[in-house]
């Protein structure tokens, strides 16, 4: 079966726009966009178009390509001086000559809406309350939706980067699924991965996992975003893949949608917490 991430997120930014209407002021979130990455403008296009359509106010900042550390650190500091601003999204990767570990501990952690802030990380480990990280919030948002029960599972992630891998394994320990994080320098990876109820592959490699890596019926959940040939594939061989799988997402239209969806829910959240204060 089919994880619709589209439809999920349609459904629920309904439901987030039903709340932010009746807000007397609306939700800000300033984007920082450094340079020309076409992926990354592409992005920062989504997260706009769909952050505006729920009523929510969203700027882009663009700076050019050879900004410098302190052309940054500038804007970063007037949003978080700024109590109109609810949320500053710095939008990955920056170019070489900046420090991003730097310039996202700059940001005020209570305006960190993309959840990767020391400070929200540390939550998150803590499983304390706190700014999630936004792809793998979409994917616990998601699960959610279609009811798909976690617990006792054994869930496999390949990948342990720190804005999917490491928190998704965190968040589904946290649903008291049993964990294993699998890498690069993981042996027998198909191994492991044979023996997945839940199976997230967050790797960055075209149609990496196949047929023979996944337990029949397992719940797939491709995080990939593969430019191939002009077109967007997965790190999952979704046609052969589809075939075990009990649930799958596809790519795009699966984890994509959900990211933008749990980052304008993570606005909402700091909004309410800011307004509140
Ligand atoms: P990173 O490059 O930061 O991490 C990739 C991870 O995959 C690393 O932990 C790496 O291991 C592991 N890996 C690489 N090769 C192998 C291998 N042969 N076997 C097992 N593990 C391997 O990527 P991200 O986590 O940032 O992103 C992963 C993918 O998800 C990308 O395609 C990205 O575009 C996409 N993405 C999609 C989002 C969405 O909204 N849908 C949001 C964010 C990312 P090691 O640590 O040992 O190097």
């Amino acid at each position: 079966m089919l994880l619709n991430g589209r439809k999920t997120a349609d459904t629920l930014n309904d439901l987030l726009k039903l709340k932010v209407d009746k807000l007397n002021k609306k939700p800000r979130l300033e984007i920082i966009l450094v340079g020309n990455n076409p992926a990354s403008q592409s992005y920062v296009k989504g997260k706009l178009k769909t952050a505006s359509k729920m009523g929510m106010n969203v700027n882009i900042t663009n700076l050019p390509e050879n900004a410098l550390q302190e052309d940054v650190e500038s804007v970063i500091q007037d949003f978080n001086l700024n109590d109109d601003v609810h949320g500053i999204l710095l939008q990955l990767p920056l170019p070489k000559q900046l420090d991003s570990d730097q310039l996202i501990g700059l940001i005020d952690y209570k305006k960190d809406v993309d959840g990767f802030h020391t400070m929200n990380q540390g939550l998150l480990f803590q499983n304390k309350l706190g700014i999630r990280p936004a792809t793998p919030q979409g994917i616990i948002m998601l699960l959610d939706y279609y009811n798909i029960p976690l617990e006792g599972l054994h869930a496999v992630i390949i990948g342990r980067s720190q804005i999917v891998g490491a928190p998704i394994a965190k968040m589904l320990l946290d649903k008291n699924a049993t964990v294993t994080i699998t890498h690069s320098k993981t042996k027998n990876l198909a191994a492991l991965t044979k023996q997945a109820d839940i199976l997230v592959a967050a790797i960055g490699k075209p149609k990496f996992v196949t047929k023979d890596m996944v337990k029949p019926g397992a719940v797939v959940i491709d995080v990939g975003i593969n430019r191939v040939e002009g077109k967007l594939v997965g790190d999952v061989d979704f046609d052969e893949v589809n075939s075990v799988a009990g649930y799958i997402t596809p790519v795009p239209k699966g984890v994509g949608p959900m990211t933008i969806c749990a980052l304008a829910h993570n606005l909402y959240k700091l909004y309410k917490e800011q307004e509140k204060a």
